[in-house]
């Protein structure tokens, strides 16, 4: 079997270099931990960036699929079948929203959210024919498509894609005011994470998410909640919105719907909001299929009991407590909600890079983000004493580069 640098020098001679992974190519992986093909052991404080929040191998979602697989595994839209049901319901009932649109990758959820939100915009609203605009955020992800990068912050994602999509306007993230002030007769949306992941966990200001609710409904503006990475249970709640009690018109999932077996996303809101989209105006071969469905059925199945968020909550606690007394110590800060932690390493100390790998040689998996920032974010099913570990090997790897 080839070892590891053999398959790493395929993969970089092969692949597009559109990422920067660690030296590290995994074969086998169970709840918390994965083995990569030299048979070393690693613990994984990524959890595909928050999309395998209920583990690796996960009995429930790997048995959904395992049944939907030899069953049923694609109709296109163009049919029903018979997993749909239950999922519009079901994540119907979730979100506490009327309709559901089914999609794959975040990415495309985001797409679905702008098409419906503009739509809403002249059909509902009553914005000129061309003219709608949607307030988005400094500092944002919200994936990879043209239309998305035309309003990122970020001058890799942007730079060179151009030309770029119109209609949005960018504002600070964290600040009311500055959606009060951007707003106009012809905004339709605000689209906003309510904590920034790719940003490095940043949680805005208490009662920001509030206001921005209170803003959106006296200005009758859809508020666009992209949960693709907070939601389902990371934060210790169903979605990090529930922390502020705010409901947004539009809830936009992925990432851990698909249970890190599939790719399943969606957008969730009422039928005042989604009802505007009719036949033949969106859609998506793969959007909705009984396979992604069934995996989607089993991930709702699991947060419907409220165990995952309250381990996530309890074991968040544990982390961040744990995490701060870092603080000092080659830490400058830390954030976050729940089992979601993004770790500001001294810049004068290493890299973010520099600690990942340190991390690594330590059998930790996270991934910096933004230079000096660490995430951690590993599967809720981890136990404390693994998580307790992580932290150890941190403190360790930090402390090696002094
Ligand atoms: C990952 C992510 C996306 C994009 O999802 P993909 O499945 O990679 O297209 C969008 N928004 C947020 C907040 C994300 O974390």
């Amino acid at each position: 079997m080839a070892t590891s640098s053999e398959l790493i020098g395929v993969i970089e001679r092969r692949s597009a270099h559109n990422y920067h992974p660690l030296p590290v190519v995994i074969s086998e992986a169970q709840g918390a931990w994965v083995t990569d093909v030299d048979g070393r052991r690693f613990l994984d404080c990524l959890s595909g960036y928050s999309s395998l929040n209920f583990g690796h191998g996960n009995e429930k979602i790997v048995e959904a699929a395992q049944r939907q697989l030899a069953r049923l595994t694609l109709t296109s839209r163009a049919f029903y079948h018979d997993q749909f049901a239950e999922f519009c319901a079901g994540l119907g009932d979730l979100t506490g929203k009327d309709m559901i649109l089914p999609m794959n990758t975040g990415a495309e959820a985001v797409e679905t959210a702008i098409k419906v939100a503009r739509k809403w915009g002249y059909e509902v609203k009553g914005v000129e024919p061309e003219q709608a605009t949607i307030i988005v955020m400094e500092d944002n992800f919200h994936g990879r498509t043209t239309t998305i990068v035309s309003f990122s912050t970020d001058p890799d994602a942007r730079d060179g894609f151009g030309p770029y999509t119109p209609g949005f306007k960018i504002v600070k993230y964290g600040s009311v005011e500055a959606v009060r002030e951007a707003i106009d007769a012809n905004t339709v949306a605000v689209l906003v994470e309510p904590i920034q992941g790719e940003a490095g966990v940043l949680v805005p200001p208490d009662g920001y998410l509030t206001q921005l609710r209170e803003l959106c409904t006296a200005e009758n503006i859809l508020m666009i909640a992209d949960e693709i990475q907070s939601g389902l249970g990371r934060t210790g709640r169903t979605f990090a919105c529930d922390h502020e009690g705010v409901v947004p018109d539009m809830y936009v999932l992925g990432k851990a719907l698909g249970g890190g077996v599939v790719p399943v996303s969606a957008v969730a809101a009422n039928a005042d909001v989604l009802g505007v989209i009719k036949p033949g105006q969106h859609g998506s071969t793969f959007g909705g299929n009984p396979l992604a469905c069934a995996v989607g059925n089993a991930v709702i199945e699991i947060l419907r009991t409220g165990e995952f968020q309250e381990r996530a909550a309890r074991l968040g606690e544990v982390l961040h407590a744990r995490l701060r007394e870092l603080i000092g110590d080659g830490v400058v800060t830390v954030r976050g909600r729940g089992l979601w932690a993004g770790v500001d390493i001294d810049p004068s100390l290493a890299t973010g890079r520099q600690v990942s790998e340190a991390l690594m040689a330590r059998g930790v998996l996270a991934k910096d983000t933004h230079g000096s920032t660490i995430r951690l974010a590993p599967p809720i099913v981890i136990s404390e004493e693994d998580l307790l570990w992580a932290v150890d090997q941190l403190a360790d790897a930090i402390a090696s580069f002094r």
